[in-house]
């Protein structure tokens, strides 16, 4: 649906009702539970990972273009920078200027690669493209969609109403919301789709020199990924770098796997997939997600108590007015 900002705070105004009428829940009727036949996404495996953060830095360098997930006019890159230390970016976590983050857990001494045991792991956290996006099936105007080809989950940033129930609704904890602008986006992975158009891909699997990372069609990533859970650790293997199916191999000895594809099942499963040698709860990764689609469970509940989400999206309205006031009072 095409509702823009002023024909949702006209519907908004003339009540819950109206609003609820005008297509709160179409969205869920039309989530695909099916993966698109021409899906593409990302395998990270966290073995091969050295940290180098290659693909953090050319994610914020891509996405600061025209049609990036960073894009902001006027501004050339979303480098995080504390005050007082010198120019270096240092995003620790998602945010409204870093959709893609490498952290890194550890325990005791820290030494051992891969090991829970004075070990220390690295993660790569960034959206993982559901195949039935709850984030998608709550937005009230259609901001967030789900390509119907490719199955990327992109962002329509003029249809935003700035209610952020998208972020509520993520069982990731993925969207991040710009408070500090005056006209305030969601900020998350959008795949870096606008690359696809010349024949590129995404840049955190581009710049990646290991093959941590690697981009490709969701069905090939996923025997890739089965792949690696039947090799014998210490044996060696020519792991693909930047994609599924590219000839550039990294020659490497298996490490030992924990026996999960994370992402097959989670939420219904998942675009982005990973592998890892420690459990993903250690990584901070949940393991209770249900294998259920969220939205099923989400509008199971919502469905009964309208009055409550038409108050979320009206409060979210309310507050985005009142913030971008306050900002522009501020510019003066
Ligand atoms: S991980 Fe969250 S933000 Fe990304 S598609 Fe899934 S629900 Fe949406
Ligand atoms: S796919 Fe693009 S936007 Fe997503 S994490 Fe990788 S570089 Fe960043
Ligand atoms: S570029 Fe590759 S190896 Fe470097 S931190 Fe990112 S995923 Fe890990």
């Amino acid at each position: 649906m095409g509702m823009n900002r002023r024909d949702f705070l006209r519907t908004a105004a003339a009540g819950s009702g109206a609003l609820l009428a005008s297509g709160v829940s179409p969205a869920f009727a039309s989530m695909p539970k099916e993966l698109p036949t021409g899906a593409v996404g990302i395998l990270y495996d966290a073995t091969l990972c050295i940290g180098c953060k290659s693909c953090m830095v050319n994610c914020k360098k891509y996405n600061s273009e025209p049609g990036g997930a960073l894009y902001l006019q006027g501004r050339t890159a979303s480098y995080e920078v504390k005050p007082g230390a010198p120019f270096w970016d240092s995003a620790e976590d998602l945010s409204s200027r870093t959709v893609n983050v490498i952290k890194v857990n550890k325990s005791g001494t820290g030494l051992n690669k891969d090991s829970t045991d004075n070990g220390f792991s690295f993660i790569k956290q960034h959206c993982l493209h559901c195949i039935t996006p709850a984030c998608a099936s709550v937005c009230p105007v259609g901001a967030l969609k789900k390509n119907p080809v490719n199955g990327v989950v992109h962002y329509i940033e003029n249809r935003c109403i700035g209610c952020r129930y998208c972020m509520m609704a993520c069982p990731f904890n993925i969207p991040k919301y710009e408070y500090e602008s005056a006209t305030p986006q969601v900020r998350k992975c959008q795949l870096c789709y606008h690359r696809y158009d010349e024949g590129k891909y995404s840049a955190c699997c581009e710049f990646c020199p290991t093959g941590a990372s690697i981009f490709g069609k969701v069905l090939d990533l996923r025997k890739e990924a089965s792949r690696r859970l039947t090799l014998k650790p210490g044996d060696e293997y020519d792991f693909p770098v930047q994609t599924v199916d590219s000839k550039q191999k990294s020659r490497r000895k298996v490490s030992k796997y924990i026996e999960h594809v994370y992402g097959l099942k989670e939420a219904g499963g998942t675009q982005y997939l990973l592998l890892a040698g420690v459990p993903f709860e250690w990584l901070g990764f949940n393991r209770n997600i249900k294998d259920q689609f969220l939205p099923d469970l989400t509008w199971a509940y919502i469905a009964k108590i309208p009055a409550v989400i038409a108050g979320v999206i009206l409060a979210g309205t309310a507050t985005w007015a009142v913030t971008r006031k306050r900002n522009k009072d501020k510019e003066g």
